[in-house]
């Protein structure tokens, strides 16, 4: 415990030293706190669809099951909630992945614009369903970057997909990518790649917050979208990786814009 350690450390060790350690044991305990807080948020987030398929299984198993109307309906539920799991357990691992790999910086060059160009293509029936209009300005003259293709299309994945999902309401998404030449925190030229929507945008007091697992503005819509609020938390670990950041802008009621930003070198 936090005070046996404080006698120990206090017998033979100058004030610094204790001071240092017990800053090294709540950054355990907020370590620790975090894993029990994910843990937990990953067995409800499976236990909620679990608890619909299983009253229905048993719905079905009843004089439910010789009715084919019900019989249909109630195994389109069912494959949603499947479906919502299956999402869920993809995203878990993908964030593992790259978490575990955070050290590793990935440095095949790619170029940001065929990566934009594939997701929007695998994006397609979304943005088809959504009627916004989309604006694409990403200069052909842009550098490739350091990176790892497929992550960087998760990345933009997940953002456009947001883009969709929660601003698609302002009928408009606008994608583009520039060079910088500095920018704090970096040593050197950044890309910047904004993917900005129209829609209602976000209150600041959330802002910092969404990239932490599991955080979601509004619960209930984000499941409703599918959302396992792990999309943030994936693109942020994934840009770590990069040397790069995230950078949320939003206004509320005008929409919101999220920047990736990337080291060209
Ligand atoms: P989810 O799976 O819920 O979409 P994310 O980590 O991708 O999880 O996003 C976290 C939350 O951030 C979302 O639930 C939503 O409340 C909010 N959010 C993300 N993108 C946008 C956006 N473009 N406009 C408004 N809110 C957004």
């Amino acid at each position: 415990s936090r005070e046996t350690v404080w006698r120990v450390m206090a017998r033979h060790a100058d004030a610094q030293t204790i001071v240092l350690s017990l800053g090294d044991i709540s950054d355990i305990e907020a370590a620790e706190a975090q894993r029990r807080d994910f843990v937990a948020n990953v067995s409800h987030e499976l236990r909620s669809p679990l608890t619909v398929l299983s009253g229905f299984i048993e719905t079905l198993q009843g004089p439910a099951g010789d009715d084919p109307v019900a019989r249909s309906e109630f195994l389109g539920i069912m494959a949603e909630q499947s479906a919502r799991m299956t999402g869920l357990v993809a995203d878990l691992l993908s964030l593992s992945r790259v978490e575990a790999a955070e050290k590793i910086r990935p440095r095949t060059p790619v170029s940001i614009d065929m990566v934009l160009k594939a997701t929007l293509a695998a994006l397609r029936p979304q943005t088809d369903a959504a009627q916004v209009q989309i604006t694409y300005a990403v200069a052909a003259d842009l550098p490739d970057i350091p990176g790892d293709y497929d992550q960087l299309v998760q990345v933009f994945h997940n953002l456009i997909e947001n883009g969709l999902k929660y601003g698609s309401g302002g009928g408009r998404l606008d994608i583009s990518a520039q060079q910088l030449a500095a920018m704090p925190g970096f040593d050197g030229p950044v890309l910047r790649v904004s993917i900005r929507d129209f829609g209602e945008g976000i209150d600041p007091v959330h802002i910092p917050r969404l990239t932490e697992r599991f955080y979601r503005v509004d619960k209930a819509r984000s499941r409703d979208s599918g959302g396992t609020g792990l999309g943030l938390a994936i693109v942020k670990h994934i840009l770590s990786r990069h040397r790069g950041r995230l950078s949320i802008r939003s206004t509320q009621g005008e929409g919101a814009a999220f920047d990736a930003l990337l080291p060209c070198n």
